[in-house]
Formats: C-alpha cells, structure tokens, sequence
C-alpha cells in the first residue's frame, strides 16, 4: 500500500496522516507476511507429495520381495499377510486411557456413582430410598406402608 504524501495531506490533521501512514505499515508487513506463509506451504505440499512417492516405492519393493520370496517356495504368503495385520494391529493400538477408567481427565478409579435419593414416606414419614417407595396420586409411599394399606 502506497503511503500518502505532503500534497494528497493537505487539508487533514498531522496525526490522522501518521495514523493512516502506520496503517499503510501494518498492512505492508502483512502482506510480506501472507507471502511468506504463501510459501511456507506450497514447500510443506512439495515434501507432502515426496514423501508420497518414497512410500510408494517403499511399497512396491516390499511387493516385489515377497513375490519373489514366494515365488522361491521360502514364504507363506497367507502366514505373512497374517501376521503383518497382526503386528500393525499391535503397534497403532490406541494407548490406554491415562487415568484408568474414570477418564483421561480424572485420576484413579472412577468415581461411585451418587447415593440413591431417598424421600419421605406420606403415610409413616420414613426416610426411605426411592426404588423401595410406591407413587401414588398424593406422592410416594415406603414398601411396609404400601403392603399395610393394600392388604386391609
Ligand atoms: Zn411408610
């Protein structure tokens, strides 16, 4: 970006123009800077793509090798397809959750799950846990009140 000069500044403020000017710096630098990124990339494409194409020959060597091994009655190939799974399995396993089971931010074991609620029974106001309780239409009642009342 051009900064502007003594002629197209007449008439404005001495500190807008320095304003406007540093502006013009800033956007200068970023420029350079998108630049720079521009071909930082197109390097980071450039060693993706060799890389690419040293796996590939890696690939096809081992493929002429076992061939020919086969070929030569020294190898199984089943056997080996075999057992390579087997060793890539092994090898790009995830690694266990640090932590244990409680998860990989939490430390040691998990933790207990909470106490079971309890509620007060409506007929002899016990404190009772929620799954020995009964619903009825006025609120929950305990086991032993609701044995008491349905066998009367
Ligand atoms: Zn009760």
């Amino acid at each position: 970006m051009e900064k502007l000069t003594w002629w197209q500044t007449l008439g404005s403020g001495g500190s807008e123009i320095s304003k406007i000017n540093e502006a013009a710096d800033e956007i200068n630098a970023l420029a350079d800077q998108a630049g720079d990124l521009r071909k930082k990339i197109r390097r980071l494409f450039e060693l993706d793509r060799d890389q690419g194409r040293a796996l590939e020959e890696v690939k096809i060597t081992v493929e002429v090798l076992i061939a020919a091994l086969a070929r030569a009655g020294v190898l199984d190939v089943d056997q080996l397809t075999h057992d390579v799974r087997t060793e890539i399995e092994a090898r790009f396993a995830p690694p266990p959750r640090p932590g244990g089971p409680g998860g990989p931010y939490r430390q040691g074991p998990a933790p207990a799950p909470p106490p079971e609620r309890k509620v007060l029974c409506l007929e002899c106001e016990c404190e009772v846990p929620i799954s020995q309780t009964y619903v009825t239409a006025h609120g929950e009642i305990c086991d032993r009140c609701y044995v008491l009342k349905t066998s009367a």
